[in-house]
């Protein structure tokens, strides 16, 4: 089995190599066209190591690649996203680079590190005539940075038929895979008062962003570190003018939580704020838009599996957790058995800091080589 590290570490260049086009091929979620280059590059690798790849179109992002070997039920759904957080113009200001062992550039830790691995070990499966131990899909997704709306259904239905997902997202800066991240919610709070001349009338109105002031501290307030629940308001805006009392404030609110009964406790907290103000109004939207991964055997089983394979190659797997999400928290959650942070290995995701450790493309792509002709 060492075989796989070795023959994969004698490919180090051509991972890195791969890792640069990737880079170089801008892909924020927002832009269509941007993440269709993308993904057409992507579909041509995938069906020169041997794949039949068919594209889910899409009107507003790019179009969604389920790429296939082997057929049937009961095999590995592989998830990779393929959009990125940054914006068209990121890698003229901060293009591709590597100093030491370090490789940076927009989107190379998260995630085009891991379609260089899934690529690469696909294809070296089949140069070097090993057999896949159950079908493989891989699922590349182009709007997973902004919440994968349009791909959900997609990930849901290809995980009922598969026996195992591998989540292929950044591994943690130590190497260690993910067996629980939190869930995720999105609110808008509006805080609505009444408009009056702020000197004529001061006593006849009321001051929305008062109001939502109050509101900001109670969710705020809301944050549990030990249970692992967070409450992040980070965008406010209220008020037109400062001669005027503000008949309008609102604020989009973050939730995390590690748990689905905290995500409902949480959720039914937020939706029944009351106003403090007299004859002020509340008017919450959103809802728990990703459900958490829980650490449980869903994501346990798996682990151990994977740390057994590990372990003959040599590899001494560690499992963590995150506070982000990924498209593993929706598979997870229909209890479909999941291993998460099979990616590259770095840190700095959605930062400028962002890199990839670049001794890890071969180690990677050797163990996920290994899982899917060794589970
Ligand atoms: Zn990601």
């Amino acid at each position: 089995m060492n075989d796989l590290l070795t023959y994969f570490a004698q490919r180090g260049e051509a991972l890195l190599d791969l890792l640069r086009r990737l880079v170089e091929i801008e892909s924020p979620s927002t832009d269509k066209a941007a993440a269709d280059r993308l993904g057409r590059y992507v579909a041509q690798l995938a069906e020169e190591a041997g794949a039949r790849v068919t594209a889910v179109p899409q009107e507003r992002y790019g179009d969604h690649l389920l790429a296939r070997w082997g057929e049937g039920e009961g095999g590995f759904l592989l998830l990779c996203h393929l959009d990125t957080v940054w914006p068209l113009g990121t890698l003229a200001e901060r293009p591709w680079r590597v100093e030491g062992e370090r490789a940076t550039g927009p989107g190379c830790y998260d995630d085009k590190g891991s379609a260089v691995i899934i690529l690469t070990a696909l294809g070296g499966i089949r140069e070097l005539g090993l057999a896949l131990s159950r079908p493989v899909t891989v699922l590349f997704n182009t709007d997973e940075e902004v919440g994968s709306r349009s791909s959900r259904s997609l990930i849901e239905a290809e995980a009922a038929r598969a026996a195992v997902v591998l989540c292929v997202e950044p591994a943690q800066p130590d190497g260690a895979l993910k067996v629980w991240r939190k869930g995720t919610g999105r609110y808008t709070v509006t805080a609505l008062g009444r408009a009056v001349h702020a000197g004529a009338d001061h006593a006849k109105g009321i001051n929305a962003i008062e109001e939502l002031a109050h509101q900001v501290l109670r969710l705020q307030s809301m944050t549990d570190y030990e249970l692992g629940s967070t409450v992040n308001v980070g965008w406010v805006r209220g008020g037109t003018r400062t001669n005027i009392v503000p008949q309008q404030a609102e604020m989009r609110v973050d939730l995390r939580v590690r748990t689905s009964a905290e995500g409902a406790r949480m959720d039914a907290a937020i939706r029944a704020l009351e106003p403090v103000l007299p004859g002020a109004r509340l008017v919450v939207e959103g809802e728990l838009s990703r459900p958490p991964m829980e650490e449980s055997s869903t994501t346990l089983e798996p682990f151990r599996r994977a740390q057994e394979i590990g372990a003959e190659l040599g590899l001494k797997l560690t499992a963590s957790g995150s506070g982000g999400a990924s498209d593993g928290n929706f598979t997870a959650a229909l209890g479909v058995p999941t291993l998460d942070g099979l990616g590259a290995v770095g840190d700095g995701a959605h930062s400028a800091d962002e890199y990839v450790l670049v001794p890890s493309l071969p180690e990677r792509t050797a163990l996920l080589a290994a899982l899917l002709t060794r589970w």
